[in-house]
């Protein structure tokens, strides 16, 4: 379904079983290894099982992956301390060593790839496929900003001047960066924060997501084993009010880096602007979107569908970047609707290690409640259009939510961000686009947007017009390329800069310019 190939009787994609095979070996001795994780701090921590969580696999609640002991607000105090006596001197070595540390986490990663890729379906109900996706992102991000770092730190740059007298342009660390990630990249978002800030110069504190500790506590040991010193990388999995307010409370921290939710960017931005006596913090957010398609009269159907049901229920919706509001013309509507009920009729919907799933289960239950009431809200007041049917053996354990598409009047209609299988349908005139791409500009997200048409002047005009981060024509709207597609949002998407893109780093440098009278 998700562009991968054909399926066999048994619905297992003959392409991904061919290709997975081998990776799926060896992920079958990673399966059923039980995993108790605590705080990774530049000092030995004690055991403290008063304090200590159980981590449940999201498509079946009763297998326990392990536990994770969540960080006081005493040794987050610590951490920070270890952090801003590590500063100088991290700040102070080469960029060749902090770049070749991050390059060498990157080939630890690719050498476990199967472990990692295990833990991120066990922990956050990854399909394979996304698993891949994930760690390859991962291992691109540490190859880029290390390159990038190298280009940018490792001399500084000349500039002009009159006879007499030099000019310099010098970057380097700005201090303790808190590091703050979601659950659904838990490799990938989660490690490009961290080498981000750690090969600027920066000292680091990590807050993982709660769902996610264990494997992020992973890609930290590994990158303890690739040389990183432990008081300039630290783990601080646990909750996030408690372990986040004391980072962004602290005077000492210098920025924070966060990707989650608009309003927990609001809480934290609240908290650094409130600390008295403090530096002005940097903090970079990037948040949700309300992402939207529109598709005119002169589109193909069928790449319409293929690509919409991509951006709308891959990794069960679950990402930033998904697709919430598709903007249908009404020449076209009828066709494209009547080609997604039945591609979404054939999704099947379950067990993500199993070949044969195409949407795996939401992060936890009360990511599910949280859909379920938006489609009661939806069935009491619209019009279902098409919907995944949810086979109770496939599903019964995990906390699972159908892909569905309801019609509503317009994106105005949506309170907020949904983050899961959720689709919006809305019909449009030709004559009212004017009106529907101020709609969507106006509902004050800016993060990704398509638009399906093969007037090529048509395309090009709205993708002008509409103030997003990223804008894709004729495809679909998910899986930016570190590099390639530097990823980041606006407005109440974000702060920028983008991830994966040339800038990413400057916002973690400090830039100080030498004047010389020669
Ligand atoms: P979230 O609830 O905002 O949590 C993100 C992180 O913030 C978690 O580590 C969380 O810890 C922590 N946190 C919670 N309250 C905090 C506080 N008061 N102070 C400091 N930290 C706090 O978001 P999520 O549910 O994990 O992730 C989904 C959201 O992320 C969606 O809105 C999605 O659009 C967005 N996202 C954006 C991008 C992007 O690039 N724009 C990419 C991926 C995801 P706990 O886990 O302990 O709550």
């Amino acid at each position: 379904i998700f562009g991968t190939g054909r399926k066999n009787s048994q619905g297992v994609n003959l392409n991904i079983r061919s290709q997975y095979q081998p990776l799926m070996d060896q992920m079958a001795g990673f399966m059923d290894k039980r995993h108790d994780v605590k705080p990774l701090l530049a000092v030995e921590v004690a055991d403290d099982p008063a304090n200590t969580h159980a981590v449940y696999s999201p498509y079946d609640r009763r297998q326990t992956v392990g536990s994770v002991q969540w960080t006081s607000a005493e040794q987050a105090r610590q951490a920070v301390d270890a952090a801003w006596a590590a500063f100088p001197r991290w700040d102070a070595t080469p960029v060749a060593e902090r770049a070749a540390i991050i390059r060498r986490l990157g080939d630890l990663m690719e050498t476990h790839m199967a472990e990692l890729m295990t833990l991120c379906s066990r922990e956050g109900g990854k399909l394979l496929t996304d698993g891949v996706d994930e760690i390859k992102e991962a291992v691109d991000f540490c190859r880029y900003y290390a390159m990038r770092a190298e280009q940018l730190f490792a001399e500084p740059t000349a500039l002009p001047g009159p006879t007499g007298e030099s000019n310099h342009l010098q970057l380097g660390g700005k201090g303790v960066f808190a590091a703050i990630s979601p659950w659904n990249f838990p490799v990938a978002i989660f490690c490009g924060q961290v080498v981000a800030a750690a090969v600027a110069g920066n000292t680091v504190l990590a807050k993982p997501a709660e769902q996610t500790s264990i494997v992020a506590h992973r890609v930290i040991e590994l990158l303890h084993e690739a040389g990183m010193p432990r008081d300039v990388v630290q783990l601080l999995p646990g909750d996030g009010p408690t372990v986040g307010s004391v980072l962004s409370s602290d005077p000492r921290i210098t920025g924070v880096v966060f990707t989650g939710g608009t309003d927990t960017a609001q809480i934290i931005n609240r908290a650094l602007a409130a600390r008295e006596g403090a530096p002005l913090p940097t903090l970079i957010a990037e948040t949700g979107g309300m992402n939207a398609m529109i598709v005119d009269s002169t589109a193909l159907p069928e790449q319409v569908v293929a690509d919409v049901i991509q951006s709308a229920f891959q990794s069960a919706g679950q990402r930033c970047s998904a697709l919430r509001v598709l903007y249908l013309q009404d020449d076209v509507a009828d066709r494209v609707l009547e080609i997604l009920d039945g591609a979404m009729a054939e999704l099947r919907v379950g067990d993500p290690r199993d070949l044969g799933t195409d949407v795996g289960p939401v992060i936890d239950e009360d990511a599910r409640h949280g859909l379920n009431a938006h489609i009661e809200r939806l069935k009491g007041e619209k019009r279902l259009l098409a919907e995944t049917p949810l086979e109770p053996a496939r599903t019964a354990e995990g906390t699972f939510v159908a892909p569905m598409a309801f019609q509503i009047d317009g994106i105005e209609a949506l309170e907020r961000e949904q983050f899961g299988p959720i689709l919006h349908v809305v019909r449009y005139k030709a004559s009212e686009l004017d009106r529907v791409i101020a709609s969507i500009n106006g509902r004050g997200y800016g993060l990704t947007f398509g638009v399906h048409s093969r007037n090529e002047s048509f395309a090009n005009a709205i993708a002008e017009k509409i103030r997003v981060g990223n804008v894709y024509i004729n495809r679909n709207i998910i899986g930016a390329v570190v590099g390639v597609q530097p990823f980041g949002g606006q407005g109440l998407s974000g702060t920028g800069p983008k991830a994966g893109g040339p800038n990413y780093l400057l916002r973690f440098a400090t830039e100080k310019t030498v004047t010389v009278n020669t």
